[in-house]
């Protein structure tokens, strides 16, 4: 072995393989490798093999000093030269380099890492290793899927969320597709994604779980949807149903929204337009109150005088922050005062959007007081969607729903990176003085 290639060697760092040859080709640096030469015995008669010719595979290796490498493996073939052996010929096998995936192992972690932990876009990926698309794509699902189908990624869980996520937005061929997602509140972690948002679709998945896991759970916290309620039915008849206080507090944005964009409608014939009152208020509208400072509030007053004839946006605003007033106290007596106060306040309004939000209060009343008696929090559901809107982001539009699910485990679901990778000791510059 020379000099060169001995140094070549170090930087491939593969066991068992050595460099034969290193060039530039364009941009890439092709490396032209081998097994390390030894005594094969023939799997069929355990005699002596010999070598019958050697078949050149290409796969991609990860980038070298910002280059793409290619790795050239002469793969060894051999034969048994033995009469009465039928065996033939056969060719070595390596788990670095992998028969089916154009990839060496550590290139395919590496894809799998980086979409997985850092949701970056697998087109991304692909360019910097000069593979199509779908290289990446299979390499994150073969390293990923036995990460996400681990029993020991999801334990037995206390605290369960069910959530409404959309999967598909809507165009011409189809209406908006919905997922929904099933997580640990406790573990913040993304337990699974189904297709779909009925009833149907939960029960099928808590169908699916063993029983025991089921009883287990002592908490579910949902948004304020009936399916999801129904569908909790049969296996988790036990447990306490807690309304999300992250999707209560939508509710009263959300009826908010809908009185300030008919008042709009009506009062000027046409959307928000930026100097519009509403659309000036509206920002200042959706923040909480108490975050609110005087000049901000008499801004928003400002506005709602000139622009809402009526009061019916101030209204909305009003019964908003009755909602969120029932999270201003971790004391149940007090919530429950406050919650009966908000229902009374929405159904005794003129507004039938208010009323309408009274009507929804008063239907989880029970659901929603249970948040303060259990402290299941609104954090997990409201950080795992950002992470979901940031995977989605990545994928820009996912037509493939088993894509999309393997993307959102290996980014939200609580993997065991640990078992792909040893850790890289860190280097540290010296502190300027
Ligand atoms: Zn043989």
């Amino acid at each position: 072995m020379g000099d060169a290639t001995g140094v070549a060697e170090v930087m491939l760092g593969l066991p068992g393989f050595q460099v034969l040859e290193a060039v530039e080709a364009g941009a890439e640096l092709v490396l032209t490798v081998e097994t390390v030469p030894t005594a094969i015995v023939c799997p069929g008669c355990g005699g002596a093999a010999v070598s019958h010719d050697r078949a050149p595979v290409e796969y991609r290796d990860l980038p070298c000093f910002g280059r793409p490498v290619r790795l050239v493996w002469r793969k060894r073939r051999h034969r048994c030269p033995h009469g009465h052996c039928d065996l033939g010929t056969w060719t070595e096998t390596r788990d670095e380099l992998a028969t089916r995936c154009l990839l060496t192992r550590r290139a395919a972690v590496e894809c799998c890492v980086q979409v997985g932990v850092n949701a970056r876009p697998v087109s991304q990926m692909a360019r910097e290793l000069g593979v199509a698309w779908h290289t990446v794509m299979d390499a994150v699902a073969e390293i990923g899927e036995p990460l996400v189908d681990d029993p020991r990624r999801v334990g037995d869980v206390s605290m369960l969320g069910i959530d409404e996520t959309t999967w598909l937005s809507a165009t011409r061929q189809h209406r908006t597709r919905y997922a929904t997602s099933l997580v640990d509140l406790a573990a913040r972690v993304v337990i699974d994604v189904i297709p779909g948002n009925a009833s149907a679709d939960v029960q099928g998945w808590l169908e699916a779980q063993p029983a025991a896991w089921c009883h287990r759970v002592a908490v579910v916290a949902t948004d304020l949807a009936e399916s999801y309620r129904h569908a909790l039915g049969e296996r988790l008849a036990h447990a306490i149903r807690v309304a999300d206080p992250f999707h209560v507090v939508r509710v009263g944005n959300r009826c908010l929204d809908q009185v300030r964009r008919r008042v709009q409608n009506t009062t000027l014939g046409h959307r928000g337009r930026k100097a519009d009152p509403l659309y000036r208020a509206r920002k200042l509208m959706v923040k909480g109150a108490e975050r609110l400072d005087e000049p901000g509030l008499d801004r928003m007053l400002l506005q709602l005088r000139i622009g809402d004839p009526e009061d019916e946006v101030l209204g909305a605003w009003l019964a908003k922050e009755s909602v969120r007033d029932i999270y201003l106290t971790d004391n149940p007596a007090d919530a429950e005062i406050l919650i009966d106060k908000a229902i009374q306040g929405c159904r005794t309004d003129v507004v039938p959007e208010i009323r309408s939000l009274g009507r929804t209060l008063a239907r989880w009343r029970t659901e929603i007081l249970a948040h303060h008696l259990t402290g299941a929090s609104n954090g997990p559901t409201e950080a795992l969607n950002l992470l979901i809107k940031k995977v989605k982001r990545a994928g820009h539009g996912f037509r493939n729903f088993h894509n999309y699910r393997l993307r959102i485990l290996l980014h939200a679901g609580g993997v065991a990176w640990t078992s792909l990778k040893p850790p890289t000791p860190s280097l540290r510059a010296h502190r300027p003085r």
